[in-house]
């Protein structure tokens, strides 16, 4: 790793420290020519692109600040959001793969949605899958209605 600061081509580890998560590694490290200290993080590479073709690290931040507009008013809470999220990215981390589409994401999000919150996922999949008539709502809620009945007859 180069230094930022001289452009050196080398530096030295001077601490290392796993994240709260256990998903990434923090390293300080120093420059032996000009001496000055900077740190990098080092995670599994997962990586979202977006629709204008740029690529950018996946954040769990990220879809809770996307599924907490969906869950606005409803009995939702910050650590269900945080759970959801961590769902997600695990699910997203079992494919085994390193980068993703927005949509991939969309679609990891929607059946955690769907146990978390039905009137959330119903707002969510509104806006991620573009309805823009009452038909499109109607489909969605005979979907869950007939999903439901479904496990509910399972249970049976
Ligand atoms: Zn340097």
């Amino acid at each position: 790793m180069h230094c930022p600061f001289c452009r050196y081509s080398d530096s030295r580890v001077v601490d290392s420290r796993t994240s709260d998560d256990g998903l990434a590694i923090r390293r300080r490290r120093q420059c032996p020519e000009c001496g000055r200290r900077f740190s990098t993080t080092e995670t599994a590479s997962l990586s979202v692109v977006k629709r204008s073709g740029v690529a950018e690290p996946f954040s769990r931040d990220k879809i809770v600040a996307g599924v907490r507009k969906a869950c606005q008013g409803r009995p939702v809470t910050d650590g269900d959001l945080a759970q959801l999220a961590q769902r997600v990215e695990e699910n997203l981390r079992a494919t085994g793969a390193s980068q993703l589409d927005a949509n991939d994401i969309g679609l990891a999000i929607l059946p955690e949605l769907r146990q978390l919150d039905e009137v959330a996922y119903l707002r969510f999949a509104s806006v991620y899958q573009a309805f823009d008539n009452l038909d499109d709502f109607e489909a969605a809620i005979a979907q869950l209605r007939s999903e439901d009945a479904d496990r509910a007859t399972n249970v049976d």
